[in-house]
């Protein structure tokens, strides 16, 4: 039995088999074959194992977000048939070369040959050419597509993982996350989070892949991972893991309730969310509407911009989950922790205090305009609100609700029908809670981001997982600065909520009603907990 302590991120416990993820980056060699027929016939096995995936992804995104978006994996099987392609890599095998190679050599030709062509269609091909190429190579080299090579669950352990990493993985095949390095405000914590799995970040363990199949012990209430735990520990880890789990079935009688006090104060209580399949969760959890939704995650774990088309589609599907609720989209904040290698940026010295959100939008309005265009579309299918993140200026704003203008204007004239929405900011840079009394009368509402409000208040890098057991979260420092927000923003007549994950701290619950604040958006699995705190005040 071996035990390691790492910092907790959600109190429960998970039992299961423990697998170590590797990294998916791979270098391929050149190798001379002797069997050519032979590696002829793995190729053709590999390109058919591609089909199949692609038709599990089709009918997979067809059920969960609709047909336009399904398209993409019915285009990417097609392309498989595609003789020129096909024939490309079997004459390289033929001459004696490993398919892992052909197919690179061929994804390298044909995606310089579509990147170089004018028409803009055929231009965005040469991303798909990659795309069917690395799947084939995955599967040559025997490298699952999310990393986890079972159907059955395991307890994920990891030396990092990256918010495209984490962004991938399917939920039905981890019990729980265990990692050596992270924070837990990092934006891979906050995923463990809205997935409700109990996860540890900054774990002392040096992982190994002799730990793969093992059972393990995640206790998120301890901030332990026990690898081959003795029988008595065993027992008593699955009967906490009973009690954890009853005690979520028992806040279930919450649902239906409303967020009050036992003196009458109310209080909204939303959710955040990163993907639009995550709205099933938050309906399930009875929030009142979604407070967050991090739109970066859709330009996440993949290799190119997602069109207005394509994000439209997400955002419509996420309203129209919603049916009326309010849907907060926060435009992308891109840059940090999160990073997209076709946004092209240049690593820095200090990203956080760096080129991010809205720093980009306003920089490239292009990216800005089309995801701008995709909300607006979508806006007439619910209740939707856009907030802008990282404002440190009253001009910034002013920018920013000129460019909608421009928005909303070409799709009138386009023709679109478009809803009615709120603008607000996310206050979530000291500079933003000092000139919330200025920044309130251009806003119709503020959304506290206490996650880089306490980084950027305290000098404390969010990411660096040494510094979380010295740093405060309840410092009197950001306390002031979100009263002050609520203050401001009340003296404007707007609505101020709180979406970092201070929201969810239940110890704070009574401060934030006493501050005034309107609404807190937490993870879905922390809406009926945060409930339960509101009603037991009294
Ligand atoms: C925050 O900073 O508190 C916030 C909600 O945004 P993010 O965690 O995505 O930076
Ligand atoms: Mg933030």
């Amino acid at each position: 039995m071996e035990r390691y302590t790492g910092k907790s991120v959600l109190k429960g416990v998970a039992v299961g088999r423990v697998f170590c993820y590797q990294k998916q980056d791979y270098h391929i060699e050149k190798e001379q074959i002797a069997d050519i027929d032979g590696e002829l016939a793995r190729f053709k096995e590999a390109v058919e194992t591609a089909k199949e995936q692609l038709t599990a992804l089709y009918d997979q995104a067809l059920a969960n977000v609709g047909e336009d978006h399904a398209m993409i994996f019915d285009i990417h099987r097609m392309m498989l048939d595609d003789d020129d392609y096909l024939e490309a890599i079997e004459q390289t095998v033929k001459e004696g070369t490993n398919a892992e190679y052909a197919v690179e050599m061929a994804q390298n030709q044909f995606t310089q040959l579509f990147a170089s062509m004018d028409d803009e269609y055929m231009k965005a091909r040469a991303v798909d050419i990659k795309d069917i190429s690395q799947r084939v190579i995955r599967i040559l080299l025997g490298i699952p597509e999310d990393g986890v090579p079972t159907d059955e669950p395991v307890i994920l352990i990891a030396d990092d993982l990256t918010p495209s990493e984490t962004v991938k993985m399917d939920k039905n095949k981890i019990l729980a996350f265990v990692t050596v390095r992270g924070s837990s405000n990092s934006h891979t914590a906050i995923l463990a989070r809205s997935m409700n799995l109990p996860a540890l970040v900054n774990t002392e363990m040096e992982p190994s892949e002799e730990w793969n199949g093992k059972v393990g012990v995640v206790d998120g209430f301890h901030g332990d991972f026990i690898l081959e735990p003795e029988q008595e520990i065993l027992d008593e880890m699955i009967r906490r893991k009973n009690q954890w789990v009853a005690d979520l079935e028992a806040l279930e009688e919450l649902k239906g309730k409303e967020n009050v006090t036992g003196d009458g104060r109310r209080i909204d209580i939303f959710a955040n969310i990163g993907k639009v399949n995550d709205a099933d969760a938050v309906l399930e959890a009875d929030a009142g509407g979604i407070g967050l939704f991090r739109s970066e995650f859709l330009y996440l774990g993949r290799d190119s911009f997602p069109t207005e088309e394509e994000q439209f589609t997400s955002y419509k599907a996420v309203l129209e989950k919603m049916g009326g609720r309010k849907v907060v989209i926060r435009t992308l904040d891109i840059g940090a922790d999160k990073k997209v290698d076709y946004f092209h940026l240049e690593p820095e010295e200090n990203p956080a205090l760096g080129y991010r959100a809205i720093r980009i939008c306003l920089d490239r309005p292009e990216i800005f305009i089309t995801q701008l265009r995709a909300i607006y579309r979508a806006s007439a299918f619910g209740k939707a609100s856009i907030m802008f993140p990282m404002i440190v200026s009253v001009e910034e704003v002013r920018r920013i609700k000129e460019i909608v203008e421009q928005v909303k204007n070409e799709l009138k004239v386009e023709g679109y029908p478009i809803g009615e929405v709120e603008l607000g900011i996310m206050v979530e840079t000291p500079a933003a809670a000092l000139l919330s009394e200025q920044l309130a009368k251009e806003v119709d509402f503020f959304s506290i981001g206490t996650n880089d409000l306490t980084q950027y208040t305290l000098a404390v890098d969010r990411q660096n997982q040494k510094l979380e057991s010295t740093c405060n979260t309840h410092h009197p420092a950001v306390l002031k600065l979100i009263e002050m927000t609520v203050q401001n923003g009340h003296k404007a007549g707007i609505w101020v909520g709180i979406c970092g994950e201070l929201a969810a701290d239940t110890d704070l619950t009574k401060t934030f009603l006493d501050m005034g604040v309107d609404e807190l958006s937490v993870s879905a699995s922390s809406v009926l907990k945060v409930r339960k705190a509101v009603r037991d005040i009294i």
